[in-house]
């Protein structure tokens, strides 16, 4: 199988070649010292790439499970019979209140419709007249691509004495989360985003304080209790159940790559890709959903054009490699998404653009003459681009 695909996708993403390395290391057994040394390891980039300043106040548990299973962690963890308040604004914050009306009774929700941003004066007049114990928002709202402010809110928080909870399994190794200055109790978030690893691990960051109350709860779950991860973690450095190890040593390597490039720099480096691919949309004439500033660096959320199928599009460029994202939920048909993580060079983003103009116009012809469709006969590349940028002849 030596087809590649370019994932201009929200993650899952195109991985460094040395996770390929790591992935395939030689077996160890989750309960000796080298499986706790692998963790200790993980937590303390992890602590880094937040770039904590008190260290030693904070702690990451790893879990063996997707973004999803660290968001019910979280949910089904921190508060007992308490009061949960949702912060709402697409498809993913629906999924935090879907996930909590499971574990939690008593949960609320402030909505606003997808893809746009959450009132604030809302929020603080909800909390007024409302006992919450928890808030927790998606800090990007992957759906529409926006960055939802996790300042202003956790500020809220702290003044009402509610905890603060955050997804940011599409956010984290991208932008900025600082757990201190927001007041954030609980982060959570996957190896697969913008981290860079292979899907199928999260991990949940937060103050050891907050680790250290979990046990005041009853269990709501087995598998995803948060309290029993912070035991195993903190008792001897492993995991409660067995772990899925090879993933361990490449998200080790996945956050070792990112402090090597230095976590600001790896911030650029994405904001810089996003910036080339929007500027290369916006001359193609695209229209995207939500305004610029508010968009979080990680993915671009693109109008379909007037006369475009977006299964037509998404085939389009398949054909050439490239694999993008199409809408959802309310969004479905009416947009695409354009991912910008993971291992990509300027050279597959120009690639990308290049195909891109192609793919629309064959769509589009497609679509008029839809008695005789045509199809891309020429293919822009001649060789698949390589990483590296050696052995590739373009017509760009
Ligand atoms: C992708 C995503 C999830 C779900 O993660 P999985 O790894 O698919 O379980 C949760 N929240 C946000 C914001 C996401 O983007």
């Amino acid at each position: 199988m030596d087809n590649k695909f370019l994932l201009f996708t929200p993650g899952p993403v195109n991985v460094a070649e040395n996770l390929r390395v790591a992935i395939s290391k030689e077996d160890i057994c989750h309960r000796e010292r080298d499986f706790d040394v692998l963790l200790g390891s993980i937590e303390q980039k992890l602590l880094s790439l937040f770039q904590i300043e008190n260290r030693n106040l904070y702690r990451a548990v790893v879990i063996t499970g997707s973004g999803t299973a660290a968001n019910e962690a979280m949910l089904s963890s921190v508060v007992g019979q308490g009061d949960v308040l949702i912060l709402s604004n697409g498809e993913f914050g629906e999924r935090l209140h879907k996930t909590s009306q499971i574990h939690n009774p008593k949960t609320h929700l402030i909505e606003e419709p997808w893809g746009e941003a959450f009132n604030l004066k809302r929020i603080e007049d909800y909390l007024n007249a409302h006992k919450i114990d928890v808030i927790a928002i998606a800090h990007h709202e992957t759906c529409s691509g926006m960055l939802n402010p996790l300042e202003p809110i956790g500020a809220l928080a702290k003044t009402h004495g509610a905890l603060f909870i955050v997804d940011g399994v599409s956010s984290v190794g991208a932008e900025s989360v600082n757990m201190e200055s927001s007041n954030i109790a609980f982060c959570s978030s996957s190896s697969s985003k913008a981290i860079g690893s292979y899907p199928g691990l999260s991990f949940v960051i937060g103050g050891k304080e907050h680790f250290e109350k979990l046990k005041q709860h009853k269990a709501k779950s087995t598998y995803l209790n948060l309290a029993t991860f912070y035991e195993f973690l903190k008792s001897r450095s492993q995991t409660p159940n067995t772990p899925a190890v090879p993933l361990f040593f490449a998200l080790e390597q996945a956050l070792t790559n990112i402090l090597k490039e230095g976590v600001s720099k790896r911030f650029e480096t994405i904001r810089q890709r996003a910036k080339s691919l929007r500027s290369g949309m916006r001359k193609l004439n695209l229209k995207f959903l939500i305004d610029e500033k508010d968009m979080c660096s990680v993915l671009t959320t693109v109008h379909v054009p007037h006369l475009i199928n977006v299964t037509d599009l998404k085939r389009c460029l398949r054909e050439q490699s490239i694999i993008v994202y199409a809408g959802k939920g309310c969004f479905k048909d009416k947009v695409f998404q354009v991912g910008n993580i993971g291992e990509m060079t300027e050279f597959d983003i120009q690639f990308f653009l290049q195909t891109l103009k192609e793919a629309l116009r064959t769509s589009k012809v497609n679509k008029i003459s839809s008695a005789a469709p045509i199809r891309l006969t020429k293919p822009v590349l001649k060789v698949m681009p390589n990483r590296q940028g050696a052995e590739v002849s373009a017509t760009l």
